[in-house]
């Protein structure tokens, strides 16, 4: 089982130790043959338009668009969650995400203004109590389509309820940051969903 980290621009190898210190093999993917060799992806935080742009630089917008398609497992915390959404709400018109969730996210939700807010969130699913998230200049999902599982809200705060956590099938999102604050509960989950994904297309 090989998890990838996108490597083209943002917090790839917190992302790496992260999978790492959950026991599976993490390996960065910048080129589509290195995309070839994974058997899931992380799409880091970071910046989604500058993330856009390396990746049709790099000829990485179709594999990954394919290999979403195909069912490779996809998590994207932040900007990577921006990357996986159908729809962009305060970006600019030029910028491209990948999709594959059928989800509405506005960039910068959480107000220009405030860099940095800190909040908890109860994810369904994860067990062991709230997490406490960084939202660092975080989107938000705004709406989420039919086939969308929402998985967290904001506990509390002025963002009180905001939508910051979904599962589409084989894709995950969190707008926060797990692999900054060394809880590893999300990449748990998101490696056990990659292995069950094997599972399934080896027989
Ligand atoms: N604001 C960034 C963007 O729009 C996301 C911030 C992050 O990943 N910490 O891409």
């Amino acid at each position: 089982m090989i998890i990838g980290v996108l490597a083209l621009q943002g917090d790839t190898r917190e992302h790496l130790h992260a999978v790492a210190d959950c026991d599976a093999i993490g390996r960065p993917v910048r080129r589509p043959e290195e995309l070839d060799s994974v058997d899931a992806l992380i799409i880091p935080g970071g910046e989604s338009t500058t993330m856009s742009k390396l990746a049709i630089e790099f000829g990485m917008l179709d594999p990954i668009r394919k290999r979403i398609a195909g069912g490779m497992p996809v998590y994207g915390s932040c900007a990577g969650m921006i990357m996986l959404a159908r729809e962009l709400l305060d970006a600019r018109a030029d910028q491209v995400p990948f999709g594959g969730i059928d989800m509405t996210v506005r960039r910068n939700a959480f107000g220009r203004q405030v860099d940095s807010f800190e909040g908890t969130v109860d994810i369904e699913d994860i067990d062991g109590g709230p997490f406490s998230a960084v939202f660092i200049r975080a989107p938000w999902v705004e709406s989420v389509g039919d086939g969308v599982r929402v998985l967290g809200r904001v506990n509390d705060g002025p963002a009180a309820g905001r939508i910051v956590a979904v599962r589409q099938q084989h894709l995950l999102a969190t707008a926060f940051h797990p692999e900054l604050t060394g809880d590893l509960r999300v990449h748990r989950y998101f490696v056990e969903m990659a292995r069950e994904a094997g599972q399934t297309t080896e027989g």
